[in-house]
């Protein structure tokens, strides 16, 4: 028996098998999870079609989340006429213009910090909105962010302002849906190679130094990350709600990121 068997996962953000949502598909269906899947645009319908199907989902389904919601509306009205409910939520979604993310911070455009708002931070408002309905037992709604968002990371400048902002919205949802035993929590991973990443300018070298100072020395993967939503879509985190839970081989806690064997 799964631990998510008779559960129903609708996810966001899959653009390839690099995808940090591939890493948590993968882990909540292996679990038993029914999985419903919303891509950005047709030009990566190629790629998650397959993909969904290795996971036998039946709901596929494109929702551009730059433009108006009748994408996104669309997919929840699928949902529920398909399956009635909706049991665990994944927000796997960012995006920033690149003029926006690179350069001097106090650059960031106006146009640049609305859209990467809009697109990385107001689309889990607007989700868990059209989830909550569909939740009447409870459920687990989880976001992406990361570490920017707390301390200055060069190049990161728009996103870093959008991922603080979905820190925030994380701990209010979990406040205002937790009376409905809806829980509501953020996955804060290390860097890892994948489509997102690529857009910040710095983020090859971030990665290779990322594991010379990290305390347990190695990078993340995506499967560790779907190890941890699975965790938090599960009843093994009943009590876990309002959380940004860092996986990320402890480098926040790091003040210095030097390794230790320079400084002697
Ligand atoms: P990814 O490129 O695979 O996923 C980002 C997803 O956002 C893509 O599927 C893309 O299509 C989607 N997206 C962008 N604009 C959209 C729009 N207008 N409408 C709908 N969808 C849109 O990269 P990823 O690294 O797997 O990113 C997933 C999440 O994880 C993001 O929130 C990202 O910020 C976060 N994250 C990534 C890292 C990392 O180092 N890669 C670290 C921490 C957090």
């Amino acid at each position: 028996m799964g631990l998510l068997d008779g559960k129903v996962a609708l996810v966001f953000g899959l653009a390839n098998n690099r995808s940090i949502a591939w890493g948590i598909v993968q882990a909540l269906h292996e679990a038993g999870a029914t999985i419903a899947l919303s891509y950005a645009n047709e030009a990566l319908e190629r790629r998650v079609r397959p993909l969904g199907e290795e996971v036998g989902a039946e709901i596929i389904m494109e929702c551009d989340l730059s433009g108006d919601y009748s994408g996104l509306d669309a997919v929840f009205e699928a949902v529920k006429e398909k399956y009635g409910k909706i049991d665990i939520l994944v927000h796997a979604v960012a995006f920033a213009p690149r003029e926006d993310l690179g350069g001097r911070f106090i650059d960031v455009s106006r146009e640049g910090f609305h859209t990467a708002m809009d697109i990385s931070a107001y689309s889990l408002i607007a989700m868990a909105k059209r989830a909550e309905p569909l939740m009447p037992e409870g459920g687990s709604i989880m976001a992406m962010t990361y570490f920017a968002a707390e301390k200055v990371m060069p190049d990161y400048n728009a996103m870093a302002i959008a991922k603080a902002s979905l820190e925030t919205i994380t701990r209010y949802l979990a406040v205002d849906m937790g009376p409905s035993k809806i829980r509501v929590n953020a996955i804060s991973a290390g860097p890892i190679k994948t489509l997102a990443g690529a857009g910040i300018p710095g983020f090859r070298n971030l990665l290779r130094y990322f594991d010379k100072v990290a305390p347990l020395r190695e990078k993340v993967n995506i499967e560790e990350v779907g190890q941890t939503a699975l965790f938090l879509a599960s009843d093994m985190s009943t009590k876990v709600t309002g959380e940004i839970l860092h996986i990320d081989s402890g480098y926040n806690v790091l003040g210095l990121t030097v390794p230790r064997e320079e400084l002697h």
